[in-house]
């Protein structure tokens, strides 16, 4: 197939706005493309080689370029970096270059698409010692025999600014009208699409075999399914009445998406856009090779950062860190990652997508071989408001964005690609930033694991009831000390250790050791959210709720010249949180 068929096409549809005008052209473009062909000729209109999770671009710079046009032309590099300067575009260039070579010269090979396409190929791929040469001489030998119009898109393909503009949609719309029937097969087509992220793959599915070979069309490990995503809603009732009375929620772990495709030892993960991620989390790798089950599974999961002492989540900035270190080792010990799996699409040949969720969910907790590191996202069924207002505030305080609540009905498939109401997400509209320290008196504590066995993992503080002269809970402290203070710690509290709870603390928490109130900590948060689960304020904000402070870290200061009653009060805390009430902006 002469690629001058491609690069005609290209031409038409750069010159129109309209959608239906552009489908039309690439129809036209399909039905004229060989079968074996259409898959090469689907990636290159949308300028790359191959679908994007496989992360293989062709992203030639810019200089390079110049160097194969000037040997393709024969022209001097200086000459052509003037007049790039002037147009602002490689492509226009080239083609302006070769034009004037084309006058000159007779004897050259047309061009096909397989010849573009295998060099294109070769340069993407071409790396290490000779690989700039190497480069420039494919670019240049394919130069030489382009007509200047196929110059022109091969430059802008090369250097990534092909942008015709042709949405995925609309690729899809030209293979049903070319190959499918018509329009009517958009849906199919489009399904297909979203279980596999790979439109080259489904072109040649309905090129080859038509409605037929779509029906039959396979999720393949490997290939990312796109995600299903969630609409938002801000009331449990409104949540409650949409899906139907009842619901299950999850928590909103507030990490990063992946979904994890296995096969026996090999493992990929993608991101939300569909990045393939995996080389960024090795530990994640591993956690999936050897705690799911089967042999082969796909699973979307959140990866969140989690601290390696306390088991307590980070908040979502520090998983950013695995993004930005370039030694992934040291990153991996620092910043471990924990995997918090909410959905499975597909387990050994069986494609899970279109079973409604309580059988996907069965599913799950069939699989997963669950640790402190690799766990089902928790969750909570229920047809009652104010139980799910109480667990949405447990989620937030332990560090998640709220809750993703999900349909349980006969229509809860997973909906490959696209943002439904089967999923409603209930994150806040206000948050309440801490700036201030606060001195806190610890009335109990957690006893540590891993690297914290025999001392404590985590304080139970509270503030100081002033009018009922009681101290009520407001959080679960395990973050900020240093060896030092955990050494020391222990040994400070044992005089004040007592058999239960004192009677002048107020918790709902079973502590595992409890202490007299005496000692004070000074400590900061990242903010003040409502909670469920500690006592500081109840009621005093809303109806069965207290005040906690989330992410709370021990600033290092022993407050020792204060006594219990001089730590923060209730109603400051109180205050704290009305004054610093801000809305989250989203
Ligand atoms: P947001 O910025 O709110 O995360 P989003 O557009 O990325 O929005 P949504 O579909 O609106 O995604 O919200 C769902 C997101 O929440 C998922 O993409 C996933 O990363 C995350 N998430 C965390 N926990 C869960 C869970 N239990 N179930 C589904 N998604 C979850």
């Amino acid at each position: 197939m002469r690629y001058l068929l491609v690069a005609n096409v290209y031409e038409q549809i750069e010159n129109t706005t309209k959608r239906l005008e552009m489908t039309d052209y690439l129809v036209d473009l399909f039905k004229k493309t060989p079968k074996d062909l259409i898959d090469k000729v689907v990636y290159l209109t949308q300028g790359k080689i191959y679908p994007d999770f496989m992360g293989i671009e062709i992203g030639m710079a810019e200089k390079l370029v110049i160097r194969a046009i000037a040997r393709a032309a024969g022209r001097r590099i200086k000459e052509l970096e003037e007049d790039f300067r002037k147009t602002g575009d490689l492509g226009e260039t080239a083609q302006k270059f070769l034009e004037r070579k084309l006058q000159l010269t007779f004897a050259y090979k047309p061009l096909t698409v397989e010849r573009v396409y295998k060099a294109l190929d070769k340069i993407a791929r071409a790396s290490g010692a000779g690989s700039i040469d190497q480069k420039i001489a494919l670019l240049a030998g394919i130069l030489s025999d382009a007509e200047p119009k196929e110059a022109k898109y091969i430059v802008r393909t090369v250097t990534g600014k092909l942008r015709l503009g042709i949405a995925d949609m609309t690729v899809l719309d030209a293979l049903a009208i070319a190959y499918g029937g018509g329009k009517e097969a958009r849906p199919l087509l489009e399904r297909a699409y979203n279980v596999s992220s790979d439109l080259g793959q489904v072109a040649k599915v309905v090129a080859e075999n038509g409605l037929e070979g779509l029906k039959n069309f396979k999720i393949s490990v490997g290939k990312p399914i796109r995600p299903m995503l969630a609409e938002r809603l801000s009331s449990p009732e409104e949540i409650l009445e949409k899906l139907g009375g009842k619901c299950i929620a999850e928590y909103k772990y507030d990490g990063e998406r992946v979904q994890a495709h296995k096969k026996g030892d090999e493992v990929f993960l993608f991101s939300r856009r569909l990045e393939n991620i995996t080389n960024q989390f090795p530990d994640a790798v591993e956690l999936v090779k050897s705690h799911i089950k089967p042999f082969s599974a796909i699973i979307e999961a959140e990866c969140v950062s989690v601290d390696p002492e306390t088991g307590e989540m980070r908040p979502f900035q520090e998983l950013m860190h695995r993004r930005r270190k370039h030694d992934i080792r040291k990153a991996i010990e620092e910043y471990p990652v924990s995997l918090f799996i909410f959905d499975v699409l597909y387990v050994d040949g069986r494609d899970l997508t279109l079973e409604e969720y309580p059988v996907r969910h069965k599913i799950l907790e069939e699989i997963v071989d669950e640790t402190d590191r690799v766990q089902i996202a928790k969750y909570l069924i229920t047809d009652d408001p104010k139980e799910l207002e109480a667990f949405f505030e447990e989620a937030i305080e332990n560090g998640c964005e709220g809750l993703v609540c999900k349909s349980l009905g006969k229509e809860s498939i997973y909906q490959a690609g696209s943002r439904g109401w089967l999923w409603i997400k209930y994150k806040r509209d206000y948050k309440s930033e801490m700036t201030d320290a606060v001195d806190l008196t610890v009335v109990g504590a957690f006893h540590g694991r891993g690297k914290r066995a025999g001392t404590y993992g985590a304080l139970l503080l509270a503030a100081y009831n002033h009018e009922e002269d009681v101290f009520e809970t407001v959080c679960k402290c395990g973050s900020g000390f240093t060896d030092k203070d955990l050494e020391k710690i222990p040994k400070m509290m044992e005089p004040y250790i007592i058999p239960h709870r004192h009677a002048r603390v107020k918790t709902k928490l079973e502590a595992d050791v409890w202490f007299e109130p005496k000692i004070v900590l000074e400590v900061i948060g990242a903010e003040i959210t409502l909670s469920p689960v500690h006592t500081c304020g109840m009621g005093s904000i809303r109806e069965g709720s207290g005040l906690a402070i989330r992410f709370p870290r021990f600033t290092g200061r022993y407050r020792l010249d204060k006594s219990a009653e001089d730590s923060t009060t209730v109603n400051e805390i109180i205050e704290m949180y009305k004054r610093q009430l801000k809305r989250i902006e989203s």
